[in-house]
Formats: structure tokens, sequence, C-alpha cells
């Protein structure tokens, strides 16, 4: 028999629809897919380079378990150029992905029982992660008027004395929205008042538009500081998906913690990939210029696309690779005698129908809406509009 544990979550659903849609495009369907939230440029070759690099001169051994110091004084030295936080060696890790990062955190905080808040929509795995190291995650409603912030009022009434941490995700995947100076401090005040800790996902940092600018919440003060684990990682700024380095910055004690459960579970993380991100994070940044300047002109393009069609209706996202359609609009809607009665039912509706893989608001948590990822190509974008257009027409 499993664990009663492994019963607690089901696949990561932005996952397993790229898995299907990639199942499909095996079969010789030609879809299009706005799932799965991956860049889909390379990894620039300076990176790759310095990957070569390593791996001749014989850097191919375990590796100290939280990373090689090289990599976390870069890390050091990146959190102070681009957060104004300064930390030291000893409060950085870095594991197999920010996801792998997320996982240590809840392990090395959660007892059983043990509340986390998550405002909703939210990404994937906060719930999941939490639910598998025995918390209880506890979700705070976020409005579309509200650009998908979390108000302090709300979130206060939801602390309880289980409570234990509030996750934050700006940018956030999926709505794209990012919280301003004001919004942290209300949230870092609720945090100090009540002695939590804030897991700051700050993943999509690098991907800001127009004037938008990230603000670290644990740059507010040093006593939020205290309580703040920021997560970061390379797979989005750096189209580093497939490397599998996420890195958290974080008080010593929690940073040993965690490193320790590391070393019984994952080891280091891979050697080579390590020596790569030494040169993401210090080499040159221009493919990064060129990435969000065309995420951005694909941005406005699907925006403006989205909100012409019967039933859709989309503000512009701020950040991030994603744009958060509300269709609740079509609710109620058939085709022959196919209803739409809910996202999921949209999202398969367009995956069948049109051969376009998105994935439905409720994978996080928000009936009603669906998330597009526009990281795939401008006429990969036109092509999946035309088609989402010609399902939808269909629909009465
Ligand atoms: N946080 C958020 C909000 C994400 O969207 C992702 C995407 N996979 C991650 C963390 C984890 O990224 P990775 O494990 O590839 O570093
Ligand atoms: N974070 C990405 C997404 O939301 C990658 C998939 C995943 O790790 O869940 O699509």
């Amino acid at each position: 028999m499993i664990s009663s544990r492994a019963t607690r979550v089901k696949p990561s659903p932005t996952l397993q629809m790229n898995a299907k849609a990639q199942e499909m495009k095996a079969e010789g369907i030609d879809v299009i897919s706005f799932g799965v939230g991956e860049p889909d440029f390379d990894t620039p070759d300076n990176i790759k380079e310095a990957a070569i690099k390593a791996l001749k001169e014989g850097k191919t051994k375990y590796t100290p378990v939280g990373g090689i110091p090289e990599l976390k004084d870069a890390i050091v030295e990146k959190l102070e150029r681009d957060n104004g936080l300064k930390y030291k060696r000893e409060e950085i890790i870095v594991s197999c992905g920010a996801k792998h990062t997320l996982y240590n955190i809840a392990q090395a905080l959660l007892d059983p029982g043990d509340e986390v808040i998550i405002p909703a929509p939210y990404w994937v795995s906060y719930p999941a992660q939490v639910l598998l190291n025995d918390g209880v995650p506890v979700f705070v409603e976020t409005s579309e008027k509200d650009d998908f912030r979390l108000n302090p009022d709300m979130l206060e009434e939801k602390i309880t004395d289980k409570t234990k941490a509030i996750i934050i995700n700006s940018p956030s995947n999926p709505t794209g929205q990012i919280y301003d100076k004001g919004s942290l401090e209300a949230i870092a005040d609720i945090a100090l008042k009540h002695n939590l800790y804030i897991i700051s996902d700050e993943i999509y940092e690098k991907l800001i538009y127009d004037n938008n600018t990230h603000i670290s919440i644990a740059s507010l003060s040093e006593d939020i500081k205290s309580k703040t684990i920021v997560v970061n990682g390379l797979s989005k700024s750096h189209a580093m998906t497939g490397w599998r380095i996420g890195y958290a910055a974080g008080p010593s004690e929690i940073i040993s913690a965690m490193t320790k459960i590391q070393s019984q579970s994952t080891s280091n993380p891979t050697s080579i990939a390590q020596w790569a991100a030494i040169e993401a994070l210090k080499g040159p940044q221009d493919a990064l210029e060129e990435m969000l300047r065309e995420f951005d002109r694909r941005r406005r393009f699907l925006v403006e696309e989205l909100n012409r069609l019967k039933g859709f209706r989309c503000t512009m996202p701020k950040g991030a690779f994603y744009v958060f359609a509300n269709v609740s609009g079509l609710k109620g809607t058939t085709s022959g005698s196919r209803r739409i009665n809910s996202s999921s039912d949209l999202a398969m509706y367009l995956l069948e129908e049109a051969h376009v893989a998105l994935v439905p608001g409720e994978a996080f948590g928000a009936e009603g809406y669906i998330r597009l990822s526009y990281a795939t190509s401008m006429e990969r974008l036109h092509e999946g509009i035309r088609r989402i257009g010609q399902a939808i027409e269909k629909l009465q």
C-alpha cells in the first residue's frame, strides 16, 4: 500500500498538461502549447561554454551539499547588486531547481498541522508541497479587481496560532501581477506582528515589463529579512529549466536545516550546472534583455487578441510570461452535445477541438480562468489565437 502522504496530492497539472501535449505531438498532431511555463529560448552560449569547460576540467564529482563556494559567492553578489540584500555564504543554499528549494523549506519549517498561508490564485506546487510535509495550506482569495494582490485584512483574518508562514510570489505565476512597496510593507507588518515566516518566491524577478520594478520583501527592513527566506533560480531568467538550479537565502539556522535535509535526500545539485550557473549570474546579460523584449512583444499581442474573443477578458500582466484570462463568460455555452461548465471543460475543448494546450484556472485555485504561457514563438501565438478564435465561435 502506498502512503497516505502520496495520496494527498495529484501530479503537477502544469507538467501533466505538458506531457499530454507532448503525447499528442508524438502521435503526429500539431499541438500548439501555451501550457507549461518554460522559456522557448535556448540557454545562452556563454553559459553552455562554462558547463563544457567544467566538464573538460573534470568538475564531475560530488560538491559540498549546499553548493560550491564560488556559486554561493556569486549568489551573494547577485542579491546585493540586484536586491540590496546582504547575506553571508552560510545563509545561502543551492538546490536542484527552485521547486526543490521550496520543498526543502517546507521540510525544514513545518511540523504536522502547521498552517501556511497561500494567496490564490497560486502556483500549483505550493499547496502540494505543504501537504506532502504534513502541513495545512490555508488560502486567501485575491481578486482580479485588486490586481490579484493580497488584501492585508483578509490575510490577517486567516492567521491562527498554527500559522507558520506566508508564501509570496511576485511576479506571480499564474497572474503575472507584482507587489508594490506599499503592499509588501503591509504584509511584512502583519508577518512581524504575528511572528510568521515569509517564503518569497522571486523566480520571475527578471521578467518584468514597462516601468515596473521588483522589490524583494526581505529588503524592507532587517526585521523582516530575519523572517524571510528568499527563493530564486535560473530556470526562467536564463532559460535553464533543464539544468535544475535554484537557491535560497535566509536565516542561517533555516539554511543549515535545509542543507542537512538535502544531505540526506539529493546531495548537491549537479556539479556542472553549478559552474554554468556562476556564468549565468556573473557573465553578460544581453541574452536576457533580448528574451525580455520578445516576451514583451508577445504579451501585448496575446492580451490584445484574447480581449477580442467572445467571453474572454484579461488584464495586462506586469511580469512573468503568463496571461491569466477570465473566461467565466463562456460558462454554460455549448457546441453540439458538449457543454462548457468550467474552465477545465474549456481547456479540454480547446485541446481536442483546436489542438491548443493551456492550463485551466482550477489548477491554480481559480475556476473561471485559464492560463496561457506566451513562452512560445510569435508565429505559434498567431496560429494558436486563430485556432482558439475558431473554436470559440462554435460555442453558442
Ligand atoms: N516557482 C514558481 C512560481 C514557478 O513558476 C516555478 C516554475 N517551475 C518554480 C518555482 C520552480 O522552478 P524550477 O524548479 O525550474 O527552478
Ligand atoms: N512553473 C512552470 C509552470 O507553472 C513549470 C511547470 C512546473 O514546474 O509545474 O508551468
